[in-house]
């Protein structure tokens, strides 16, 4: 599939699809002074980060009462940067422990004017305890962060009791998803969805995972900084 045949059978917006395209020029002048992604070219970085965050569209309609999302790791702001722009009703937060990262993505939201993004800099381990955060979101997203037992006890920590987190993961994760049982049971997180999609220009299939969070946190998660990394539950 081409990017035009992709886009077409998106169906973006053509006011929104021009702030993505904004996005990918701003983001790229960022990356060239701080290396936040792989993808270097406007062609890699609009497949690999632009529509690789927006596969969650696909499954937006599963979630009619999202009022705020949180993006755990967010690094230079992917899954968190496009889909502010394509969900102007939700606030966003984008939570990374890098500061430099998150500078960046406050000169990316200032540049483009986003009314609905908020960054927030420090360790999810630190911030998961904070009662401003702890169980205040709708939706947690997450990519490229951490194995499954690892983010899982990161994203508990923010999403509500009845929301969802969901994970970016590639198509090959059945043994995390096995190792990750124990996790899944400590921090009430069920598997509820999973959602393959494919990307063009051999970036190939990869999967949505969605889970739900069905009771409060215990209060001993989660655990101190760098516990989860080093202990995984597991
Ligand atoms: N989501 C982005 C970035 C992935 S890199 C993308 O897909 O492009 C992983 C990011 O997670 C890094 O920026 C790192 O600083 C952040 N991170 C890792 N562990 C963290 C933690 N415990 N608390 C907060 N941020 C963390």
């Amino acid at each position: 599939m081409t990017r035009a045949e992709y886009d077409a059978s998106m169906q973006i917006d053509p006011e929104k699809e021009r702030r993505l395209h904004e996005l990918v020029t701003v983001f790229l002048a960022e990356n060239a002074k701080l290396n936040l992604t792989a993808f270097r070219t406007e062609e890699t970085c609009w497949i690999g980060n632009i529509l690789d965050s927006l596969s969650f569209l696909d499954i937006v309609s599963d979630f009619p009462d999202m009022k705020s999302l949180l993006d755990l790791g967010t690094g230079g702001g992917f899954p968190l940067l496009p889909l502010a722009i394509m969900l102007p009703d939700v606030i966003c937060t984008g939570l990374d422990s890098m500061q430099k990262k998150i500078a960046a993505v406050e000169r990316i939201v200032q540049q483009m004017s986003l009314q609905n993004v908020r960054c927030l800099l420090g360790r999810a381990e630190e911030l998961g305890r904070s009662p401003q955060h702890r169980e205040q979101y709708d939706v947690v997203t997450i990519r490229a962060v951490a194995e499954l037992p690892i983010l899982l006890e990161y994203a508990a920590a923010f999403v509500k009791v009845k929301g969802r987190i969901v994970v970016w993961k590639s198509m090959t994760i059945d043994k995390e998803l096995q190792e990750s049982l124990l996790a899944r049971a400590e921090l009430s997180c069920h598997l509820i969805a999973k959602h393959a999609y494919e990307l063009s220009e051999g970036f190939g299939k990869r999967q949505l995972l969605i889970f739900e969070k069905t009771s409060p946190l215990l209060p001993k998660f989660p655990r101190g900084v760098g516990v989860p990394k080093k202990q995984p539950l597991k």
